[in-house]
């Protein structure tokens, strides 16, 4: 039995929301042991939304449903050719109770490059927005308060159209799922050991590097399990000589006068965490160069003491500080408080924004509720 609940005001791009309340949402105790201890994306919250898209239609029936399976054709096109992209972002609870996000018009915009890359449509900014506020609408209580806990947000869209022939397909679903997170590093922020994949890369020049899709995920998962096996966390992989990022994270080296150098690159991700780490770095004054960064460049600037640390960011870890890369035959080792200062301060004065702990001078934030 379901309670449907038509929202009085359309959306902004004129579209009238179906809500269908879950009437086997979780217990207010059930919800609170599980955010007692969240992990990342093991639990999700009791709604998701989606919307159709049709080569006829354009984007229609946008609605919140329970959360739950999706009834997929075999044939549907995402389950053989790909056809899907992703994004990430985070609802942060202040002190006062509201919650908010964090520059959502950049995942939106990014969503929208992907979607271009993948022969996909495009989904109005505003209608992404939309889905966010109508999400945390139903299920604002998932919302952690906890210090450096969020809730995770995880809007993707696929081909689902059944055929297999090979072209775009002409039916696409937009689903956002929601997922509480805990601290990604409970016992303190600790700096991670990265392995140098040298046999895979995850993106060729005109390849999909830059769109956030599931498939360059899936190329980096063989090379994943190698690093574990050598006693890292995550792999960065190279453009023959020159660095590009991690499987899912951005990099960035510190030199010993506080420069940031981030590598330049078309089959990079942009990541929305590194651009505001560096204008945070910027409107301190510090210098930020973003341009091809050869892995020689790194080995020789460690040796010589030039470079004295290295950090990742992505909205998961916000930073991780790098203590070392490895690879068959070198290893780089960033050890001391000097490596991993910047990246801590930077990472602190990120988080005291989207924690709203400290003003939001560049209009960062978006409210979601109320
Ligand atoms: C999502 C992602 C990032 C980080 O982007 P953010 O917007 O900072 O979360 C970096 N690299 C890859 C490959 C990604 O998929």
């Amino acid at each position: 039995m379901t309670i449907e609940l038509p929202l009085q005001a359309p959306s902004p791009a004129g579209l009238i929301w179906r809500v269908t309340r879950n009437e086997d949402a979780r217990s207010e105790a059930d919800r609170e042991e599980i955010l007692a201890a969240p992990g990342f994306g093991q639990h999700f919250t009791d709604h998701m939304v989606d919307l159709c898209w049709s080569d006829k239609g354009g984007w229609h029936r946008p609605r919140v449903s329970p959360y739950g399976p999706i009834e997929l054709d075999p044939a549907a096109a995402v389950l053989h050719y790909s056809q899907e992209i992703f994004e990430g972002l985070k609802a942060y609870r202040h002190a006062d109770g509201s919650v908010w996000t964090f520059r959502p018009d950049r995942n939106a915009a990014r969503l929208q490059r992907s979607a271009r890359r993948l022969a996909l449509p495009e989904l109005p900014t505003e209608l992404f927005i939309e889905s966010l506020k109508q999400l945390v609408a139903v299920d604002s209580s998932w919302v952690p308060s906890n210090p450096e806990e969020s809730l995770y947000f995880r809007p993707f869209m696929f081909a689902k159209e059944a055929f297999l022939g090979v072209r775009a397909a002409k039916k696409v679903a937009y689903y956002l799922i929601a997922s509480p997170a805990g601290a990604y590093f409970p016992g303190g922020v600790q700096p991670v050991n990265i392995w140098l994949s040298r046999d895979y890369a995850r993106a060729g020049h005109g390849g999909t590097g830059a769109a956030k899709t599931g498939g360059n995920y899936a190329s980096s998962l063989l090379p994943q399990e190698e690093a574990y096996k050598k006693g890292c966390q995550q792999v960065l992989f190279l453009d023959g000589d020159y660095i590009e990022e991690l499987g899912g994270m951005n990099l960035v080296l510190v030199t010993r006068d506080n420069k940031l150098i981030t590598p330049a690159s078309d089959s990079i991700l942009e990541g929305i965490t590194l651009a505001s780490i560096l204008q945070l770095a910027k409107d301190r004054g510090l210098e930020v160069e973003q341009r091809k960064l050869s892995i020689q460049e790194w080995r020789d600037g460690a040796a010589s003491g030039d470079i004295v640390g290295a950090f990742a960011c992505g909205t998961a870890a916000v930073v991780v500080p790098i203590g070392s890369l490895k690879a068959d035959d070198f290893e780089i080792v960033h050890s001391g408080p000097a490596s991993t200062e910047l990246a801590m301060s930077l990472r602190d004065e990120l988080t005291d924004i989207q924690y709203g702990r400290r003003e939001d001078t560049r209009g960062w934030l978006v409210r979601l509720d109320g």
